[in-house]
């Protein structure tokens, strides 16, 4: 890659869901240069083609730019959905009781079709059943094979192939569908970085995607089910990144609990050093209007403050009128609330390091290089784990990931305040030293006198070996 062009001045990352607003090379370019750091594709809707071509895009800009940007893939996952209704939709009024049958069964037309067996084992008379994002809400009453009585708690029209929510019951559901699988292939097939998970249930749900995918990609399990908060440390451990998908979460519980569990979640996520994103909705208002609203930009700079890797935008970037608006409010909003005098206290280290030798030394890294008041951190990483583990502890100095991977450069377009190189050639310490110090020197124009600290592995180029700390000093 050639010389970075793009050096941005802040430490949370941007995502921002490619759609028709911002697939064309134009766009993605606009979107880029306005402050994205990861592009999103969305693989519940487009074809195959049309993700392609915005694949060939983005690596086409990144080689214009010089800057890795990362891709990441988000499957659709066993999203549930009504059959149809006669006459295509239906009002349904509260404390009516209804039917919804496994059967498509034309001549009842006063039961509503629900394609998904496996609902009808699992599900309990007291459970609710939530269809169109909650705008209805049903509960079972009773339950027979094949069929469920429920009584109507929240009226509203209904109409075919709406999305169905159950927050009170485990599905045994693969959390790979045949469509996923294709979809998968695909998307390893283009190089994509980052694989998103929808509808993770429970821990062993990160098993069956790491079972297809290895260390080939990483995998970001997404957390929008009350039965994954349940599981949510075994979730986070297996996982490399989370994403707290709020659309379905707050769906499927109380909204009123979803900050809360926000906080909870990203502060799992550092303490395990795990990079996680805050999504959806964050900047809805965008979608229409060139402006965001107050509380828009509050609840961006929350995620902030709470020390998020990054914010995600969804429809304001794929179908909104106003993308790149979206994408520069984002970015103002990041940069402002960093530059708060509260941000460095609330993002604060609050964990200790695990008593691990991989944990220790990013931690002592971090201390020595801020008690030093190094110009830089540099971690030159097979894996990209020490770049994971030295963020974490949000150290206020610019942190730096040297890597022959080009795939683990492009990760780390995810990660809170990294910025990365791939640098293939290095095969020894004292070159990748002095390359070191040439690209600080390049990046942040250090004066004579000035330290960088430089982590690394012995044997060097060995997956798991950082165990070496070394205070580089500019002369
Ligand atoms: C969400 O539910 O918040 C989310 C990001 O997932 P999707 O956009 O796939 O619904």
């Amino acid at each position: 890659m050639k010389d970075s062009i793009m050096i941005r001045d802040r430490r949370a990352k941007i995502v921002a869901t490619v759609g028709p607003a911002s697939g064309s090379p134009f766009m993605l370019r606009t979107l880029f240069t306005k402050g994205v750091d990861t592009f999103r594709l969305n693989f519940s809707h487009g074809e195959h083609a049309i993700h392609a071509a915005t694949v060939d895009a983005i690596r086409a800009l990144e080689r214009e730019v010089g800057v890795p940007i990362g891709i990441l893939q988000d499957l659709q996952g066993p999203k549930i959905r009504l059959g149809r209704i006669a006459g295509g939709e239906r009002m349904l009024e509260r404390s009516e009781k209804i039917a919804l049958v496994a059967e498509d069964t034309t001549n009842d037309l006063t039961a509503i079709h629900l394609p998904h067996p496996e609902i009808f084992d699992a599900i309990a008379p007291g459970h609710r059943l939530f269809i169109d994002d909650g705008r209805v809400q049903l509960t079972v009453v009773a339950k027979a094979p094949g069929r469920i009585e429920a009584e109507v708690l929240e009226g509203g029209k209904v109409s075919d192939r709406k999305g169905v929510n159950l927050p009170d019951c485990v599905l045994d559901l693969p959390v790979l569908t045949e469509k996923d699988r294709g979809d998968l292939e695909y998307g390893l097939s283009l190089g994509v970085d980052w694989v998103a998970l929808s509808f993770v249930q429970k821990a062993s749900d990160i098993d069956a995607l790491r079972a297809v995918v290895g260390d080939s990609v990483g995998i970001v399990a997404k957390i929008e089910k009350p039965s994954a908060l349940d599981e949510i440390e075994a979730i986070v451990r297996k996982s490399d990144a989370i994403m707290i998908a709020r659309g379905d979460l707050g769906v499927e519980i109380p909204p009123e609990q979803v900050p809360a569990r926000q906080k909870e979640i990203i502060a799992l996520c550092r303490s395990e050093c795990r990079p996680v994103i805050v999504a959806t909705q964050m900047l809805e208002s965008m979608t229409s209007s060139p402006a965001p609203t107050r509380a828009e930009a509050s609840d961006v700079a929350t995620a902030v403050y709470d020390g998020a890797d990054a914010v995600m935008l969804s429809a304001e970037s794929a179908t909104g009128a106003f993308p790149a608006e979206a994408v520069e409010v984002m970015d103002c909003v990041i940069r402002s609330t960093e530059a708060h005098s509260f941000y460095a206290k609330s993002i604060a280290a609050s964990r200790e390091p695990a008593p691990t030798p991989a944990d220790m030394i990013a931690d002592t890294a971090a201390t020595l290089a801020c008690s030093l008041q190094s110009k830089c951190i540099l971690a030159y990483s097979v894996s990209g784990a020490t770049g994971v583990r030295i963020a974490a502890r949000r150290p206020k100095l610019p942190l730096i990931l040297m890597t022959r991977d080009e795939r683990v450069s492009r990760r780390m377009a995810l990660v809170w305040g990294m910025r990365s190189m791939q640098e293939p050639s290095i095969s020894d310490y004292n070159s990748m030293v002095s390359t070191a110090k040439d690209e600080c020197a390049r990046l942040l124009s250090p004066a004579i006198g000035d330290t960088m600290v430089v982590l690394s592995g012995s044997p060097f180029g060995k997956v798991g070996s950082t165990n070496n700390i070394r205070v580089a000093k500019f002369r």
